[in-house]
């Protein structure tokens, strides 16, 4: 019924740490498991709290001793090159291993991974341009700001995007000069454990990266409350984001954090409907709908209501699921049993509040998916406003439809949330757009269109959708310091202490 899944060469299951792949402490695995199938892909080294204190040491000692913070810009950047080189080379590969593991299609995968490439030429690029500024030049005196990689860094990612969200960190850390031990989520950490493949094939000198495959509350804890790490870079759900922080204020260590969203889609009345439901599909039905910024909320104005809904509808009907690997495929299952218990959850919630099932919430009664953990593709109309589920993520294939008087309307029930990560607006007019834009408290927001990004943009989430940046130049400063250095080539005398006050006014 799937097809045949792909049989790519898989990684070796054990943690990366100082440049070897090597067991972990007391020899723990754990089975990853296929979302399509059930079967189990590989059983894969359950690193604990002793093996994260071996990888963060030797992380320590490349960033204090060894070669990589040394290294110039240009050697850096040729080194990502590099990376981006090998990650074209092994698309093929690393799709595969991805869309095993988290059930998206090879499309998607495919798309990961060439975007994953760009990332890490973004950043060579950026490190050889971007090498800090003159604050004053007068006369003998010059004052710089410089950018110093900011140290040893924790990196710990989601199983929705692990290949991406791991070069999002991955890439700047290098290019800033840091050594880093990563930690994948637990569900999903095949394409993070090819990666360190790939890094050690383009010469990256031991104990730069290190990779701890293992549960959030052993490594991922560890790593956090480690005092010789100075920075940690989280991406993952606001309840584990705000214990992360909390944990990494006791030591007052730097954090950036990239959480979850509720992102409203908004169309008004003279919005290109064609176009605007062609993308309110994409929004949110992209990877069955476990994308941070997917547009699950969407907002419709009262004139173009009915009519946008029976466009939608019938497209949402004919969405088809299946194996990520069967081309014909448009949307594949969810991550795990529990995720899928959690937005049926959700699903029911909803109807509670007093939104109507207008299609889908069921699992799929085609018995060729019975193995795998999809969720029929679920259209919600009439979702009140002031319930959870208009303000809570779902993270899953579940489209809600609010009817909205205007765009006033529509831009308070966007800011009745407590995230701010992303989102959409649909008008013919700029002027609308750019009004709207002004009070959208998100982090990106779309005008005629739902999900592009780029590496040159920054991303990340207004209120509690995080802290920080990821991508763009912000992105790159995540993982660098600041330095002031004032020079001066002509000393004077200072007359300030000790002369008796003779200079003293
Ligand atoms: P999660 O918070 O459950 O886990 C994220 C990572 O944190 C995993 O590696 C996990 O093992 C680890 N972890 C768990 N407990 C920890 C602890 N106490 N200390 C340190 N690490 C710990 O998130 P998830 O379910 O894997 O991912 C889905 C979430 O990620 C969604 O909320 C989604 O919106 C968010 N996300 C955000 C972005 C963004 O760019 N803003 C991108 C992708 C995903």
């Amino acid at each position: 019924m799937h097809g045949r899944p792909p049989e790519p060469m898989f990684p070796t299951p054990e943690l990366f740490v100082d440049g070897a792949f090597v067991p972990s402490a007391d020899g723990a695995r754990r089975s990853v498991v296929c979302p399509t199938t059930g079967r189990t892909l590989a059983e894969v080294a359950e690193g604990g709290a002793a093996d994260a204190d071996r990888a963060v040491r030797a992380a320590r000692t490349a960033f204090d001793h060894g070669p990589w913070p040394r290294a110039t810009p240009r050697e850096r950047a040729a080194l990502l090159e590099r990376v981006a080189d090998l990650l074209e080379r092994d698309r093929e590969r690393f799709a595969a291993l991805e869309t095993l593991d988290t059930g998206k299609t090879l499309g998607e995968s495919r798309d990961d991974v060439t975007q994953v490439a760009d990332v890490f030429r973004y950043f060579a690029a950026l490190i050889r341009v971007d090498g800090g500024h003159v604050n004053r030049a007068e006369g003998a005196v010059l004052s710089l700001t410089l950018a110093r990689p900011a140290g040893v860094v924790a990196l710990i990612t989601p199983w929705n995007y692990p290949l991406l969200q791991a070069s999002w960190k991955v890439a700047p850390a290098l290019a800033a000069g840091c050594t880093f031990v990563l930690k994948p989520s637990e569900l999903t950490p095949l394409t993070t454990l090819a990666l360190a493949e790939t890094l050690a094939e383009a010469g990256l000198p031991s104990g730069v990266a290190n990779v701890v495959t293992g549960a959030g509350t052993s490594v991922g804890a560890a790593l956090v409350e480690d005092p010789r790490v100075e920075m940690v870079s989280f991406t993952g759900g606001l309840a584990t984001g705000r214990r992360v922080a909390q944990a990494a204020a006791q030591r007052a260590a730097k954090v950036a954090l990239e959480l979850g969203g509720k992102n409203p889609n908004i169309v008004l009345a003279d919005a290109d409907l064609d176009a605007a439901a062609d993308h309110a599909l994409e929004a949110v039905f992209f990877h069955a709908g476990q994308v941070c910024s997917a547009g699950s909320r969407l907002l419709v104005a009262d004139e173009v209501h009915d009519e946008l809904v029976e466009r939608i509808a019938g497209r949402v009907a004919a969405i088809r699921l299946g194996a990520g690997w069967d081309p014909a495929t448009e949307m594949g299952p969810l991550i795990s049993a529990e995720h899928r218990a959690k937005v049926e959850g959700y699903v029911r919630l909803a109807q509670e509040e007093g939104a109507e099932l207008r299609l889908g919430g069921r699992r799929p009664a085609d018995p060729g998916l019975g193995d795998g953990w999809y969720l029929e593709p679920t259209l919600l109309l009439g979702l009140p406003p002031d319930g959870r589920v208009a303000r809570e993520e779902v993270f899953g294939p579940v489209l809600t439809v609010e009817r909205v008087r205007d765009l006033d309307d529509a831009l308070a029930r966007a800011d009745a949330t407590d995230t701010g990560l992303a989102a959409g607006v649909w008008t013919r007019e700029l002027a609308t757009a750019l009004a709207a834009a002004e009070r959208l408290r998100f982090g990106t927001v779309w005008w005629n269109d739902f999900h592009p990004y780029f590496p040159e943009a920054p991303w990340g989430g207004f209120k509690t959708s995080g802290v920080g940046r990821e991508l763009g130049r912000a992105g790159l400063r995540e993982f660098q310091e600041e330095q002031h250095l004032y020079l001066n080539g002509r000393p004077g005398r200072s007359d300030a202490f000790g002369r008796g006050g003779a200079r003293r006014g």
